[in-house]
């Protein structure tokens, strides 16, 4: 039977592009495939894979496997999908950065946009003694003036951090993506987008990030928030 949707992690670390991940490729698309995932996004930080090589890690495994980056600009972390190069002479001009992907037919989502604001901790703002934010102030921030969409679940967000980018999501009218940031197998799918329309190819998923139906979803719920 054909699937009427399809879910991706679109936000993931392997350990061949980000120092910071414990997982090679294959553990990550076994692990995914445990999970009854369609496909990954492999976003290593300010690395660009091979569509060749991850071509061939689709034909070999079954799983949709597509290339992102996840570049460190001065205005945050911004996960691009749908381009094949290094963007790192550009994330220092972002008007410039977002033409390039624009005329690439990419896609710019901001990473876990309100990270610095929640940090990577269990306990609320409050709790942590500090003064509440107003998500309408935050939605000024100049990077919502160059990403096409927001990254609303991130499985190392906290709560409090994945309300705010919902609320933005609508104060923007933007749409929401979830990926789990895995640098592990354990957080592979820990939150996924879901892709409404079966996705056929990287453009197709690329062009249903800007135009189509997708919603945000966190699957489980992780024990340790830190120790992703
Ligand atoms: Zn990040
Ligand atoms: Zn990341």
């Amino acid at each position: 039977m054909k699937k009427s949707s399809m879910e991706f992690d679109l936000h993931t670390h392997s350990s061949q592009g980000s120092a910071c991940s414990r997982m090679n490729i294959w553990d990550l698309i076994h692990a995914a495939c445990q999970k009854g995932l369609d496909g990954v996004c492999i976003t290593d930080h300010d690395y660009c894979w091979d569509p060749r090589e991850l071509a061939k890690l689709h034909k070999e495994s079954g799983l949709q496997v597509y290339g992102g980056i996840e570049l460190s600009t001065s205005v945050g972390e911004i996960l691009v999908y749908g381009v094949h190069q290094s963007l790192l002479h550009l994330r220092a001009d972002l008007p410039k950065l977002a033409q390039f992907v624009r005329e690439s037919k990419g896609v710019m989502v901001a990473a876990h946009p309100f990270r610095t604001d929640f940090a990577l901790s269990p306990f609320s703002r409050e709790e942590r003694g500090l003064e509440p934010i107003e998500v309408e102030v935050m939605c000024r921030r100049s990077i919502f003036d160059f990403v096409d969409t927001l990254e609303v679940y991130n499985g190392r967000s906290c709560q409090e951090e994945i309300n705010a980018a919902r609320k933005a999501t609508k104060i923007l009218g933007k749409k929401g993506t979830g990926g789990s940031d895995a640098h592990s197998i354990l957080s592979v799918g820990s939150c996924v987008t879901v892709f409404d329309a079966p996705v056929e190819n990287e453009a197709h998923l690329v062009d249903q990030l800007l135009n189509g139906c997708i919603q945000a979803k966190k699957k489980e719920v992780s024990r340790n928030v830190l120790g992703m």
